[in-house]
């Protein structure tokens, strides 16, 4: 029998959000590798997930984060590690969207 696939909220043997997002090294795979959970701190890999649950930055674990995956993520990562990843042209892109976003919401 042929079954058409079921479409899955993430794919099996998912790589951990975090590392896929801001790391270059190798990537871990995700606490939930079937992808079957829908807490967003099991798509994390061990490490990760211990930082987003403190709610701290998810790289370096000492700031608050400035930034997050989504408006509902609890991923977030900090300034000065955002640079480091994306460098300091992508991070001042960021801002500008902020603040065009906030003088038309304002
Ligand atoms: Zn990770
Ligand atoms: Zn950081």
């Amino acid at each position: 029998m042929n079954h058409p696939a079921i479409p899955q909220y993430r794919a099996p043997f998912s790589l951990c959000l975090a590392c896929r997002h801001f790391e270059n090294h190798p990537k871990e795979l995700a606490v939930d590798v079937e992808g079957t959970s829908t807490r967003e701190a099991d798509a994390l890999c061990g490490r990760h997930r211990a930082l987003m649950t403190e709610g701290v930055c998810v790289l370096c674990g000492n700031r608050w984060p400035w930034v997050r995956l989504h408006a509902k993520s609890g991923i977030g990562a900090c300034r000065p590690c955002y640079i480091e990843r994306f460098g300091e042209e992508a991070t001042l892109e960021v801002e500008a969207r902020w603040e065009a976003i906030e003088r038309a919401g304002g």
